[in-house]
This record gives structure tokens, sequence and C-alpha cells, in this order.
């Protein structure tokens, strides 16, 4: 039995599998072990700046995250986040900074998650999207949300203190829904957002407001963007999306309605396709596919029967 986790084609989605790293949170406040684990020689240690880290291509063809040990890592007076240990033992840091360092040889290059993520194994792939989570949010809340005051990176990287008030403050992630909506004759709904170039159009999505289930975010999206009622919503699975902190909740809508009216404001365009049409569209370059990364081709695929593109 396939999982909605594998593709077709027998691939993983990238972000979605376990990544085969414990993240080990209980070593997190023991300073000790910490820095025992810094210095033993096969920790491993990757620098994140801006959401990129440097990956190089192996001689058999796969792509990794560039890792070296500890008294090999740049000396930093700023963050060190602790992502986890594996089953071997290894354990895993990144260094957040200011910038990423000089390229160790010619094929090492920078890389995003968006890039990088479908290419990375499923271990990289998951101690990048931790490490780039963790990287936004400290970015993003060095200020106390109670008082105010600047406050200070606790357990490797997991908690902000405040100092002057005595709060802890935890990394936040959004909740997100992202929906592929179908019609009574199996026919497949897609959008494209204003922002996005022309033929690019996919699968529904929006955030999920206070004191809302995920099923009514779903219902309520649908209903803004393109005017279409939904009746029932299955939950599919779900991708950490840190851009800056988001988590996708993927579903299937079922439409009691197909009068579409998009909204103009985040949808520009949207239509119903049949599985001939959206194969049509594809062959004739008149529509893009869907980002390789992303969960929102998993949900068209999940629909479509087989992979969009090989
Ligand atoms: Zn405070």
């Amino acid at each position: 039995m396939t999982t909605w986790t594998e593709r077709p084609n027998g691939h993983s989605i990238p972000l979605t599998t376990p990544s085969g790293v414990d993240r080990a949170a209980h070593h997190r406040l023991d300073e000790a072990w910490l820095a025992a684990a810094w210095s033993h020689p096969t920790t491993r240690v990757f620098v994140v700046s801006g959401g990129q880290a440097l990956v190089d291509d192996t001689p058999d063809g796969r792509t990794e995250l560039v890792m070296t040990p500890a008294f090999e890592a740049p000396v930093t007076e700023t963050h060190r986040y602790f992502l986890g240990t594996d089953a071997d033992g290894v354990r895993y840091f990144a260094l957040q900074k200011d910038a990423l360092p000089g390229r160790i040889d010619q094929s090492a290059r920078p890389a995003g998650l968006r890039e990088a993520g479908a290419l990375l194994s499923e271990r990289d792939a998951g101690l990048l999207v931790h490490a780039v989570a963790l990287e936004n949010w400290q970015r993003l809340h060095r200020f106390c949300s109670r008082c105010g005051e600047r406050t200070v990176i606790a357990a490797a990287g997991h908690i902000r203190r405040c100092p002057a008030c005595g709060a802890e403050h935890y990394p936040r992630t959004d909740p997100a829904v992202i929906m592929l909506v179908t019609d009574d004759q199996d026919r497949a709904l897609l959008g494209r957002q204003v922002h996005w170039p022309e033929g690019r159009f996919s699968t529904l999505a929006g955030f999920v407001e206070p004191g809302e289930s995920i099923e009514q975010a779903v219902v309520r999206e649908v209903a803004e963007e393109v005017g279409v009622t939904v009746g029932d919503v299955e939950y599919v699975g779900s991708q950490p999306w840190p851009f800056p902190s988001s988590l996708m909740l993927g579903f299937m809508a079922r439409a009691t309605t197909s009068q579409i009216q998009v909204d103009g404001e985040e949808i520009h365009e949207a239509r119903w396709f049949s599985r001939d049409e959206l194969r049509a569209a594809y062959e004739s370059g008149e529509m893009l596919p869907p980002y390789g990364i992303s969960i929102a081709g998993r949900l068209i695929e999940l629909w479509y029967g087989k992979p969009l593109t090989p």
C-alpha cells in the first residue's frame, strides 16, 4: 500500500517522511552535554544563513549538505542550534551566521529548501528545514511579546527567554490549509495567485484564523477565494513550510457548487480541469507544473492518479 508521502513513481515527498534524526529535546537544557557533544569528533555542523546552506554534489550524483566537524566550523558568537542525533550517535548542529562561509570547492553552492529540498536525502532535508525554521523564528522574535525587552537564546536555539519579566517564548508554527477541490464530475479546481506568472495554476491555500478549526478554514478559504461551497473535507497530510513559519495541512475537498467567482485579491483566475484537460494543458505548455517540492503537486497527483512530471 502506498501512503500519501509516496509519489506514484515511488519517490517520497520532501520534508514529509521521517528524517532518521532524533531531535533529542531532553538534551537542550543540559549545557554540559551540549558542550561535550559540540566538541565530539563525529559531530557534524553546518552554517545556515538567510534560509540557505552550502550543498555539494557527490561523485555518485547525489546532493548533500556541506557539514564539517565542530573544530572546523567558523568561530561564531551568534546562534548555535542543536538539531538532534542519528542512529549512529552522530550529533548535528547548525550555526546561524550573517553570511555563509566561502565555498569549499567548485561545486559547493548556497541553496535553500525550495532549490535543494527535493535533491537532498531525507536526513539532510530534515536537518535543513529544522535549522531554517529556527533561524526564521529567532530573526523575527528578538523582543519579548509581553514586555518589549530584548530576549536571549536558550535551549540550544529552541527557547528565547526574557531577562526582564521571565517569560519563555517558544518557536511558533502558523497552520495553513492547502486543498484540492473536486466537483461531482471529478474535475479539479486550480487557481492562479495574483503574483504568479501566467500559466502557473495550483491548489488553493490560506491561513487558519484564530478560533477556527482547520476544516472550517478549508471551507472559508475556498468560499472567499473562488466563491465555491465545499462539503466533505478530508485531511491528507502535512508539510513544514518555514517561509517564514508555516505548516501546510493538505486536504481533499468536495465542492457542492461549481460557479466560480474569484476574489481578484489573492486569486486572479481559477478553472475546473478534467484529467484530460490538465494533461493537454501541461503538454501544450499552456500550464506550468507545480513546484517539485510542494505538497500542492502531491495533492494534484493523488487526484490525477500518476506523476505529473517524470
Ligand atoms: Zn518580557
